[in-house]
């Protein structure tokens, strides 16, 4: 497999250290709010990465932090501490804030097919780890203290700046409007590995170190718990593209000073999701959740499918134009198997399976090309195999895409078959009658018309998705 590494700008191949097995690490999200579905993109990209690995055959350890402490609202150690600014907000402590949106974040994963790593950390479990990870960095020279703070020494290493070079503009990471520069680091790019002069007097989680009473820096978490679950080499690190730096440069920096060699070898991006205005972000412009795009109607598994359709390393627009434009393809691609649902099972075509099999796996095997592997779909779906090959190549490949692809067709063919047998003829014709009004904007006359279908005992409700009947 070919897999793009931003550590040397392009594509190679894909050799773990140890045959068969891949260790994998995902930055996992700080559970101060809901994840938008910006950020959900990345857990997508990364889920279909860890599956298709799964697909080949290979044996896949994956583990993920939950940030509960340490992230400041500015990646440079400054501005305000996330969670206390999200306790803050509900009036609640901070360890209730990680606990309701972990869940949170978990609940949305499922909705969206994204399987949970085998391993997940919170931060808060592993200071005893991360203090230790420290001592060592002071102990070898990588870290200082200046103003009661415990800093990474950026200058005793000889390359930095692993991801290349980066703008001045990229470097101002900290120095942000209404964000202060800290004075007491030694070179721009030091970063706190360890506070303890916290400027919130208010700060809620505190514990002993041999430098005070205080907390961890953020980076600090992420290669701690790596090393402690997956051990002194990584495969590969994933994570959204704006955490290459200062994030995970600073994770390499720490991890292989303390290490003493080389850390991780393939570093895997995904990039932003962008609104028609600019990057989605918590505090610009609508909100945009799970819960919002099920509030108005979607399934979250066409997000999903939407995501499927661009490449990882692209920048995607985010519109609800472009969302219902999938909406209508998913809908289409689900009417296509339907009828395969209905047909009698018979032998699977041995040749055409490996055939069609093949080319999803030489889309996927290039670089994670999901668009590539959807026309793959179509192309199990364009064939001449049977219906029997096209479900158990369209149920392999789902083990990997996550759309619950033959599960709904079966759901649509049996509502299909039930509303034809079981509805009476007389509440079909009112619900003709509404869509009429509906069309004609008369929504006098379809409220009217939902009333007397609602005293026939039926409920009609409009989705993405069609026309639904249910019995009341
Ligand atoms: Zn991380």
């Amino acid at each position: 497999m070919q897999l793009y590494n931003s550590l040397s700008h392009k594509k190679e191949d894909f050799i773990p250290r140890e045959a068969g097995k891949v260790s994998m690490y995902t930055c996992g999200p700080t559970v101060y709010h809901y994840a938008h579905i910006g950020n959900l993109r990345s857990y997508i990209m990364e889920d279909i990465l860890e599956k298709y690995l799964r697909f080949t055959g290979l044996d896949v350890k994956r583990v993920m932090n939950i940030t509960d402490v340490g992230h400041l609202t500015s990646d440079g150690d400054t501005g305000d501490d996330k969670m206390l600014k999200g306790a803050k907000r509900e009036h609640k402590t901070v360890m209730e804030i990680a606990k309701f949106y972990t869940d949170a974040f978990f609940a949305d994963c499922a909705k969206l097919n994204i399987k949970t790593p085998d391993v997940v950390v919170p931060a808060t479990t592993y200071i005893d780890e991360f203090i230790r990870v420290i001592s060592v960095l002071m102990e070898k020279g990588y870290a200082y203290e200046a103003g009661g703070n415990i800093y990474f020494d950026t200058s005793k290493l000889d390359k930095y700046y692993v991801f290349g070079d980066l703008s001045e503009e990229d470097l101002e990471v900290g120095v942000r409007e209404g964000v202060e520069a800290d004075g007491n680091k030694r070179n721009k790019a030091d970063f706190v590995l360890w506070f303890t002069k916290s400027k919130f007097d208010d700060q809620e989680l505190k514990w002993e170190s041999p430098w005070g009473v205080g907390y961890p820096g953020w980076h600090i978490e992420c290669s701690c718990i790596s090393m402690k679950n997956l051990g002194e080499y990584l495969d590969i690190h994933c994570g959204g593209i704006d955490n290459a730096f200062p994030h995970h440069t600073n994770e390499i920096a720490q991890s292989e000073a303390y290490l003493g060699h080389e850390w991780c070898n393939y570093w895997f991006h995904v990039h932003h999701l962008n609104t028609t205005s600019g990057k989605m972000s918590k505090s610009k412009g609508e909100f945009l959740t799970v819960s919002l795009l099920e509030e108005k109607g979607y399934d979250p598994l066409v997000y999903r499918f939407f995501c499927l359709n661009s490449h990882y390393r692209k920048s995607l627009v985010f519109s609800w134009d472009n969302l219902d434009n999938a909406v209508v393809s998913f809908n289409k691609l689900i009417d296509k198997i339907v009828p395969l649902t209905q047909e009698p099972a018979g032998e699977i075509d041995k040749a055409e399976y490996d055939r069609l099999r093949k080319s999803f796996d030489e889309a996927l095997g290039n670089d994670i090309n999901t668009s590539l592997a959807v026309t793959a779909v179509y192309d199990v779906l364009k064939s001449k195999a049977n219906a029997t090959t096209k479900l158990a190549l369209l149920n392999d490949f789902d083990t990997v895409l996550g759309l619950d692809m033959v599960k709904k067709a079966a759901a649509k063919a049996e509502a299909a078959g039930s509303s034809a047998a079981d509805i009476p003829a007389e509440v079909l014709e009112l619900v003709e009658q509404r869509k009429a009004a509906r069309k004609d904007k008369n929504f006098a006359l379809a409220d009217e018309l939902r009333d007397k279908i609602a005293a026939l005992g039926y409920e009609v409700k409009e989705t993405r998705q069609g026309t639904e009947i249910n019995k009341i």
